[in-house]
């Protein structure tokens, strides 16, 4: 039985992975689960699976996670430093990191300074701090990091028994979002409900934003720079209206390896949970009758600049890829709340990223400095914007 935990246990990944648990029950024990501000839904779950520790984010409803749990037999903290605790615990071999946000990074380093085994699929984690994450991923005996997010265990799966001195460059595959084929003037009239509405996945708020200013795809090039330590020029984007195809290894005699499925995460989920083995999985499977063809299109960087925002982060490195995730996720959650328009989001960002002072090897506290300064910087820029 393999003891795991789930930070982000309340989230679109945290309740897929644990219905991929509850599915494979002789394999899998929940050690610990963790939410942001959802008490109600952390104490339902922990009723449910019966962890040994529960952790709330946010330390105001600490009381109130308590007050529920008070007859369950779990351990109850609330606030980052009880999230990184939990993380590092020597009681479980695998986190699942299924945060969202620069929020994170402190577990997943946590996690990993403490030799576990972590599923990711917070690829701000990565984005934020890939210098800081990959010396402890592949350093330190028996850690390991797994990929979640489908596109790179898409990769992860086709690298499986080849030489990584083989790959050509690797091709991520996008849907293109809600908003693929709009021109300008429909993009500045876009709201946030049909931002959310995204025609092949169903994910939380903040990545279905992502996905429709194709920002996700951008931060996903930085997520797989880190993960399989290829340069940017190797790292290619392609746009695949079906999300059927999700992702794909050119090697360098001419062959290209590309994973299939239904879109739907819990066959990378359930993957790296159960990595290296595969088991059997309830998930739907891909019906090829009724798929009669596959459209591909080259990615539009004009109409979706954030693409371009985060290759350029990206090749500079060092404090700027942290800068561009900060002001990224802080723009989306006000064109979340209405307060700036759906264009506004790349405007912002790329005024943040020009202002930015790099750091070239910043460590953990020097990326939490960079991270509030972007996000107040995000606010100034959103009063002009209006
Ligand atoms: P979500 O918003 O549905 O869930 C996020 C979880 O993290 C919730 O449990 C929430 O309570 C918790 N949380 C949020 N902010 C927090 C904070 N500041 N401190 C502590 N906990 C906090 O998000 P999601 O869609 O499940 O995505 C999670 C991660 O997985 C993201 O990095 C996303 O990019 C990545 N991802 C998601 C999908 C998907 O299908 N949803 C696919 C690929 C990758
Ligand atoms: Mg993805």
């Amino acid at each position: 039985m393999k003891a795991i935990s789930i930070l982000g246990a309340t989230g679109s990944i945290g309740k897929q992975a644990l219905s991929v648990v509850s599915a494979h029950k002789a394999s899998f024990r929940i050690y610990g689960l963790s939410a942001n501000r959802q008490v109600k839904a952390l104490a339902q779950l922990a009723r449910i699976h019966k962890p040994a520790k529960v952790v709330i984010a946010a330390e105001d409803l600490y009381q109130e996670l308590k007050a529920l749990c008070r007859d369950l037999p779990v351990e109850v903290a609330a606030g980052p430093a009880a999230l990184a605790e939990l993380a590092a615990d020597s009681e479980h071999e695998l986190i699942l990191n299924a945060l969202v946000g620069f929020a994170g990074l402190g577990p997943t380093l946590a996690a990993l300074k403490a030799g576990k085994v972590v599923a990711l699929a917070n690829k701000e984690s990565l984005v934020a701090g890939g210098h800081l994450v990959m010396p402890l991923a592949t350093n330190n005996e028996g850690t390991c990091l797994l990929p979640v997010d489908s596109e790179h265990s898409a990769i992860f799966q086709c690298l499986q028994g080849q030489q990584g001195q083989a790959v050509e460059h690797i091709i991520l595959t996008a849907s293109g979002g809600p908003f693929w084929g709009y021109s300008p003037l429909e993009l500045a009239e876009v709201t946030p409900q049909a931002a959310l509405n995204h025609p092949n996945w169903s994910m939380g708020a903040k990545i279905s934003i992502d996905s429709a200013t194709m920002m996700n795809k951008g931060l996903e090039v930085i997520e797989a720079h880190w993960l399989f330590s290829l340069p940017y020029e190797k790292i290619k984007v392609i746009v695949q209206r079906e999300s059927i195809i999700h992702s794909m290894v050119a090697f360098q005699d001419g062959a290209v390896l590309a994973q299939l499925g239904a879109p739907d995460m819990q066959v990378p989920i359930q993957y790296a949970l159960t990595y290296p083995k595969r088991f059997s999985s309830r998930a739907p499977r891909l019906d090829w009758k009724a798929i009669d063809s596959l459209h591909f299109a080259p990615p539009d960087m004009n109409n979706f600049p954030c693409l371009r925002l985060a290759y350029e982060a990206g090749r500079t490195g060092g404090s700027l890829p942290c800068a561009m995730n900060a002001a990224n996720e802080e723009a989306v959650r006000l064109f979340l709340n209405g307060a700036i328009s759906f264009l506004s989001i790349p405007r912002i960002i790329e005024a943040v990223m020009n202002k930015h002072k790099l750091i070239k090897m910043p460590d953990f506290a020097a990326l939490q400095e960079v991270d509030q300064e972007a996000r107040h910087q995000v606010q100034e820029l959103a009063k002009k914007e209006g």
